[in-house]
């Protein structure tokens, strides 16, 4: 399984986790390209400026001042499997896992859910970027 690819880091937020004072894990990938998009330097895939692991010992350092991690991006989920397990080694900490998403993997949002607590879905793109995004995954962007 591929390390994932954490592109930014906020380590203090009151406003990304209802409730809850937070950290954010901006993760590198997006395929689709809303207008208003506030993070563009995220969305080429590439190697993520973050050790993985030396975010996670800087969250063990954490636990018991925040509260929650929250996995932005980017879209988090493109990294499948790999966010997902970290999400779960997070979750072991103690934290509640919050993940702003574009929705665009339903199927790993399923796979994850068991180590998600709090989701907020979030797009900027038209109807047709949002579709365009689709085609150009499935390898096929002349389909609109
Ligand atoms: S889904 Fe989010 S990260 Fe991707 S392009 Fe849109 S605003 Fe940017």
């Amino acid at each position: 399984m591929n390390a994932i690819q954490i592109g930014g880091l906020v380590s203090f937020t009151t406003i990304d986790y209802p409730g809850k004072l937070a950290c954010v894990l901006f993760l590198v990938g997006c395929p689709i390209h809303c207008a208003y998009c506030s993070n563009p330097h995220l969305i080429p895939v590439g190697a993520g400026e973050y050790d993985p692991e030396k975010v996670f010992d800087w969250l063990k350092s954490r636990v018991g001042k925040l509260e929650a991690v929250v996995f932005s991006g980017g879209e988090a989920l493109m990294q499948g499997q790999s966010v997902i397990e970290y999400m779960r080694r997070v979750r072991e900490l103690g934290f509640s896992i919050g993940l702003h998403t574009n929705g665009f993997y339903p199927e790993n949002l399923a796979a994850a859910s068991p180590f998600i607590d709090w989701v907020g879905i979030d797009y900027k793109a038209t109807q047709t970027n949002y579709e365009l995004g689709w085609y150009r995954l499935q390898g096929n962007p002349d389909k609109l």
